[in-house]
């Protein structure tokens, strides 16, 4: 099946074309065909475009929303220009799979879209407004372009934790808050979380119950989850993808009480401190200068600037005393698995967390470490190590295809 995977934001589209089956899914033999990304719809929108085995390439277009986008995709990846050989027309898309934020507690795996789904996510509206209704908003795109007729699937970042118990999920608040509102911890990033999880587990021969790991997803946005026989037990992002870890942009933990003293000192409403929170916060507000963590480390090395160094500092201990806890709170884990932009790419960083764990048994193997880096998955602790650490790129996409097939076909999600 040629599935297209559909990320839909307020004002670009990332997609995907994967073929894959139930048996290639199997054999780990799934082909990605193309991918491509459009920013700054509802202008002239800026396109790239990659066909599998070829170079990016990039052009500008009027698209005016969504569906002009997933209609400019579809016709350049079955035109022969785009060189994907796969598909000729548009009933060589076999199934659409979207991303969707926020599935709150109804959706604890991936669905195929019904009418009576596309309530459920607009019903969740209130926990994600800012990312649900573009969601919906590019699966109603979708609907438009292909027709009802061709299965749509929901794959939801919160889906994985939903096996959280209730002692992790819940906040200590008064009862009824969660009763009336649902406030909990609901938790982000679970697709990267359950994939790598997975690839853990393909790679070492173990099975779903055998798998205990410490997952970070260390990339603009950054979560940490505890799994346990397989299913995530306790992770760091909550109510909103605010809480937890240092972040590009995002303060992650922070004492409540703050919010109400900043809004007094400074004269903020308490949703303009919600959005210094939110994006004037983390590497960059620490730094001053970027959230981008490779700028932040050569500014550190060349310039020695003191406040990126701290950014640093700080972005690593946040990490560290999360897996300290996580550790604690299911018991041990076999392996610490690194993936997301950072956690793939930066050596330094995952050794810079890694530094002050020696004592639990966590020792890195320096050339290893050094290794594993764009793209590169594999052990980056040494063989006597009792706790190993890995490095396994993320791969949301595929998994999001995984899964469409999976509900199209009615196989089974737990595997
Ligand atoms: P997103 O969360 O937006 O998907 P990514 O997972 O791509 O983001 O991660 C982006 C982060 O990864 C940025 O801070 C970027 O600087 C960092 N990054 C990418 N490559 C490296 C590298 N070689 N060394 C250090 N950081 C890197």
């Amino acid at each position: 099946m040629n599935i297209l995977v559909l990320n839909c934001g307020s004002s670009s589209v990332k997609f995907q074309l994967i073929a894959t089956d139930l048996e290639q899914i199997v054999n780990n033999s799934d082909r990605r065909l193309a991918r491509g990304n459009i920013e700054r719809i509802g202008g002239e929108a800026i396109i790239t475009l990659e066909a599998a085995g070829k170079d990016p390439v990039r052009s500008t277009a009027a698209l005016r929303d969504t569906q002009a986008a997933v209609e400019f995709i579809i016709r350049w990846a079955c035109s022969p220009e785009s060189g994907v050989a796969e598909l000729e027309s548009i009933a060589d898309i076999h199934a659409v799979g979207h991303r969707v934020v926020h599935g709150g507690e109804r959706f604890t795996h991936s669905v195929l879209i019904t009418d009576e789904v596309l309530r459920g996510i607009e019903d969740c509206i209130d926990l994600a407004p800012l990312h649900n209704p573009t969601n919906i908003k590019g699966i109603l795109a979708a609907r438009e372009v292909f027709g009802s007729g061709l299965p749509a699937v929901a794959v939801f970042d919160t889906a994985f934790h939903q096996t959280l118990p209730e002692h992790a999920y819940l906040y200590a608040l008064p009862y009824q808050l969660y009763r009336r509102h649902r406030i909990r911890r609901y938790g982000f990033h679970g697709t990267s979380h359950r994939y790598v999880a997975y690839r853990y587990r393909q790679l070492r021969g173990i099975a779903r119950a055998e798998t205990n790991v410490i997952t970070l997803h260390l990339g603009n946005g950054c979560s940490i989850a505890a799994i346990s026989a397989g299913d995530s037990v306790d992770t760091s992002m909550g109510l909103t993808p605010l809480e937890g870890l240092v972040m590009g942009t995002r303060s992650g933990d922070i004492d409540p009480a703050i919010v109400d003293f900043v809004a007094a000192k400074e004269g903020l409403s308490s949703q303009q401190v919600e959005t210094l929170l939110n994006k004037q916060s983390g590497l960059l507000g620490i730094s001053g200068l970027t959230n981008d963590m490779r700028e932040l480390l050569a500014e550190a090395s060349e310039n020695n600037d003191r406040r990126a160094r701290l950014a640093i500092e700080i972005f690593c201990y946040r990490a560290r005393k999360y897996i300290g806890a996580f550790l604690a709170a299911v018991g041990g884990a076999d392996a610490i698995l690194f993936t997301g932009g950072i956690g793939e790419n930066s050596a330094e960083i995952r050794a810079k967390i890694c530094a002050g764990l020696k004592w639990m048994g966590v020792k890195l193997d320096d050339e290893r470490n050094a290794a594993h880096c764009n793209g590169c998955e594999g052990l980056i602790t040494s063989d006597t190590s009792a706790v190993a650490a890995y490095v396994i790129p993320t791969d949301e996409e595929l998994l999001i295809a995984r899964d469409t097939v999976r509900c199209v076909t009615g196989a089974p999600q737990r595997y």
